[in-house]
């Protein structure tokens, strides 16, 4: 007879899999931040500057320890305010990962905050419950909603805006803190009409800290070229200086300036 020799439970480590790493990041969230950009989105956004991240299950393999190890070598330079973003790509694509790493964070003390588009969110189980688990260890979310209108939404980005949006809604109703950010793009998202209403969806919901108009920019026309991918904005310029000052206004930023110190009280 042969016998199975007794083996010891191992729990594997999550796995993430993450494009780069940016030490001083001063625009992904309050303070000065250590920010993984996770690979991996199922969006494609014309405007999208980093195409090179799109790719699933790619990039560099990490454990959650591996990046927490590393961002508090810089952990001096964050302030009050700074500490760690995940970013993208889409980094809910990776939930499990975000889960294990900011647990771990916020039990060290640090400030967390997720940078998404909400295109993977869903109200369906078990992804639902892991949602609730990772709002619960994170600071400030980051949300783009890069077109009120869901058509418009849909051709810039290939999905319509639904799961952000109730992805935003659920965050409004259960006191998860957001910054609302919006790329301002001429002949895709610089409309008046468009601009309003999403100045009056926002100003409905709760517990937003901040809202930013993010102006379209050319920098990653470089990267479509080096990929062999034609750039779906050709010929489109950044918006002048008149249209961003249009949209913030529509966007009422002037009113959601004051974000909250870290550590909250
Ligand atoms: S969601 Fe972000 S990473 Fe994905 S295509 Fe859009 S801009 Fe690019």
């Amino acid at each position: 007879m042969v016998t199975t020799p007794a083996t010891a439970t191992t729990i594997k480590p999550v796995i993430g899999y993450v494009h780069s790493i940016e030490t001083f990041g001063s625009v992904d969230g309050p303070g000065i931040r250590y920010v993984a950009f996770l690979q991996g989105c199922r969006m494609r956004c014309e405007f999208c500057h980093n195409p090179d991240t799109w790719n699933i299950g790619t990039g560099d393999e990490v454990t959650s320890d591996e990046i927490l190890d590393d961002a508090i070598r810089y952990r001096a330079f964050w302030g009050k305010q700074g500490g760690i973003t995940c970013s993208g790509g889409e980094s809910l694509l990776q939930i499990d990962f975000l889960i294990d790493l900011f647990t771990k964070a916020k039990a060290e003390g640090i400030n967390t905050c997720l940078d998404t588009c909400g295109q993977p969110f869903t109200y369906k189980q078990p992804w639902f419950d892991k949602f609730k688990r990772l709002m619960a260890v994170t600071d400030v979310s980051l949300v783009d909603i890069k077109q009120i209108d869901t058509d418009r939404h849909k051709r810039l980005t290939g999905f319509n805006n639904e799961t952000v949006l109730s992805m935003i809604q659920y965050m409004s109703e259960n006191g998860h803190h957001m910054w609302i950010r919006h790329v301002l793009v001429p002949e895709r998202t610089d409309y008046d009409e468009n601009l309003k209403e999403l100045g009056e969806y926002v100003s409905k919901l709760h517990n937003v800290d901040k809202v930013e108009v993010l102006p379209y920019h050319t920098m990653g026309v470089v990267k479509y070229e080096t990929l062999g991918i034609d750039y779906p904005l050709k010929g489109i310029e950044p918006p002048t200086h008149d249209r961003v000052v249009n949209a913030e206004n529509y966007l009422h930023v002037n009113d959601y300036q004051g974000y909250r110190q870290f550590p909250f009280s």
